[in-house]
């Protein structure tokens, strides 16, 4: 019998990504039914493992018996000294350009200026940067499994490409020769930080 697992997400990219990845194994993942009318707890943990056991601890407890998956993912800069990190969505808005993430859909514009604007002012700054999921696996409260995936890029110095979402057009993927918003979406999913993480986990799982 395939393995049904919740995913505690409202995003419905992430959804896609996380059925992509799972679609050759004997796994179903569904949106974790009631999801909209849990209030959402605070993501102020320190690490996106720290995020994402917090939020998968609190929705298995929130539904009884289900196997709760929840993610933290981001973009970690290694000139910034790993920021955005856990931040990433909210990089503008914790700068006071926007007032928050939700409350603005150019979001994802002002994140990425800012990010240019703090690369610029550091000489001869490295572009090396990785995007990173982790997920964790809950029941009732108890952590059964964490997991890992992330992917390597470099930081442009001007945004390419309209595909994607987030910090994409600024994250260049030197063996595609593309950023990763001028990449397929079949290719995205291949080489996702998302993607990675749920095999990881499915191989924690067994199936
Ligand atoms: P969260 O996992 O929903 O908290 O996402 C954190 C933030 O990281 C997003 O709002 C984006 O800014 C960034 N991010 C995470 N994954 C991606 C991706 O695949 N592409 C672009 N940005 C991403």
């Amino acid at each position: 019998m395939a393995l049904h697992l919740f995913a505690a997400t409202t995003s419905q990219g992430k959804l896609r990504d996380f059925r992509a990845a799972a679609n050759t194994h004997d796994v179903t993942i569904d949106p974790l039914p009631g999801l909209g009318a849990i209030e959402a707890p605070e993501e102020d943990g320190a690490t996106f493992a720290a995020n994402a056991t917090l939020k998968a601890l609190y929705y298995s407890s929130h539904a009884p018996g289900l196997l709760v998956l929840a993610d933290d993912s981001g973009l970690e800069v290694d000139a910034l000294d790993g920021a955005p990190g856990v931040r990433s969505a909210r990089f503008a808005a914790d700068a006071g350009m926007v007032d928050s993430p939700d409350a603005n859909d150019n979001s994802d514009v002002w994140n990425n200026l800012l990010l240019l604007q703090r690369i610029a002012a550091i000489p001869s700054a490295p572009r090396e940067a990785r995007y990173r999921c982790v997920l964790a696996l809950a029941r009732d409260g108890v952590l059964l499994h964490t997991a890992e995936g992330s992917v390597e890029g470099l930081i442009q110095q001007a945004p390419r490409g309209t595909g994607g979402f987030g910090y994409d057009p600024l994250f260049y993927l030197p063996q595609l020769d593309r950023t990763m918003a001028e990449i397929d979406i079949e290719t995205k999913l291949r080489l996702s930080h998302r993607g990675r993480a749920l095999e990881a986990l499915l191989r924690l799982l067994h199936v």
